[in-house]
């Protein structure tokens, strides 16, 4: 029992490092020589390497793709919010640079995974007041363990930790922006918030969107398919056909996206379930291919299908 136990975990670790590795790298880069770094190492190393893409979202909101999760950019007279820092210094630095000047004031965490925070410590170090949900504080604050990952994080440096926390709804303004910071029940982890722009009608959603790729859902700090999926059902409620919309990884997309995001994972979650409600082993599931229609299109990113598969079947 207890050895096909560590044996699915093993195989889970290894399929979703691949399919990091492969996300993440530059092009012809050695992933076979990197892997013994582990997925966490390898993916800092990628996003290091990384060509950063700056798209304009609306008005003076753009968004940084390359280096983590999505990073939104609000620029204007009195400098630059960000939600979400990346991983990597360098490449975003330049990419921040070229939006416009103007100092970097603030960073909103949307959770705590490193590739959300990574850049807090040298973007507080470059004056910005780091802020967030008191649990992504809490979570920074000690050791903690990503068992999907097989990676134990350190406590963060005291200046990479979110200065301003909050635990309910908060709003700030910034360049004469309203922005409201609303925290989730717990989903992909137990720390996520979404970010609006509500004069410009643009959500972040950190890692409770992934558009177009299988999630990952971090167990081992509170995040569960349920989760997800009432995370999921919110966001759809809380945007019009209107609405732009960023998600933690993916392009940035609307409500139409988000949608099918949310029927995946009900779909996913009533399969598996059925599947485990007959007795059957997550190996057993896997190889049943519950999610076999979503595979081509969702499945080739961070999370492949059977990873996915195992984090449904985890939760339900
Ligand atoms: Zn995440």
């Amino acid at each position: 029992m207890q050895s096909s136990r560590t044996l699915s975990r093993r195989k889970f670790v290894v399929s979703a490092s691949l399919a990091w590795a492969g996300a993440c790298l530059a092009p012809g880069a050695a992933i076979a020589a990197d892997l013994g770094d582990g997925l966490v190492q390898l993916s800092r190393k990628g996003a290091a390497a990384a060509k950063i893409v700056v798209r304009t979202v609306r008005g003076n909101l753009s968004v940084l793709e390359g280096s983590g999760g999505n990073i939104a950019v609000l620029h204007g007279p009195a400098g630059k919010l960000l939600v979400d820092a990346g991983m990597s210094k360098a490449n975003v630095l330049a990419a921040l640079d070229g939006i416009g000047p103007g100092p970097l004031r603030y960073v909103v965490n949307t959770h705590w995974h490193y590739d959300h925070t990574d850049g807090n410590a040298w973007m507080h170090e470059a004056g910005a007041t780091i802020v967030a949900h008191e649990s992504t504080r809490r979570r920074m604050s000690t050791a903690t363990r990503v068992e999907a990952w097989n990676f134990t994080f350190p406590p963060s440096p005291g200046g990479a930790l979110p200065e301003i926390v909050f635990r309910g709804v908060t709003a700030l303004h910034f360049n004469d922006t309203a922005v409201a910071l609303e925290p989730y029940a717990p989903a992909h982890t137990d720390t996520d918030i979404r970010v609006v722009f509500t004069d410009l009608d643009v959500v972040h959603l950190g890692d409770t969107w992934w558009n177009g790729h299988y999630p990952f859902i971090d167990y081992s700090t509170g995040g569960s398919i349920n989760g997800m999926i009432r995370a999921a059902e919110e966001n759809v409620v809380a945007v019009t056909d209107k609405t732009i919309i960023i998600p933690g990884h993916g392009p940035v997309g609307g409500r139409k996206q988000l949608t099918e995001f949310r029927d995946l994972l009900r779909s996913a979650r009533d399969a598996v379930a059925d599947l485990k409600k007959q007795g059957r082993s997550a190996d057993e599931v896997v190889a049943a291919k519950p999610t076999a229609k979503y595979d081509a299109t969702w499945g080739t990113f961070f999370v492949g299908p059977d990873a996915f598969t195992r984090l449904v079947y985890a939760g339900v």
